[in-house]
């Protein structure tokens, strides 16, 4: 883990999500590291790229 890492706040650094049938799949914001770089922690583009798989809103 660098210096530059945080918990994925998405995940809260399981690596792992679950969605409204609770079906676990790797989170798309840290790929499953349960870490985030700072830039991914702190940029909503992360955010969108979940959006894009309709799997993060609801
Ligand atoms: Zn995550």
């Amino acid at each position: 883990m660098g210096s530059q890492q945080f918990r994925c706040k998405a995940c809260d650094g399981e690596g792992l999500l679950m969605d409204d049938e609770s079906w676990r799949y790797t989170c798309t914001v840290c790929r499953g590291d349960g870490f985030v770089s700072k830039y991914e922690n702190q940029d909503e583009v992360a955010i969108g790229h979940v959006d894009e798989n309709k799997r993060y809103l609801d």
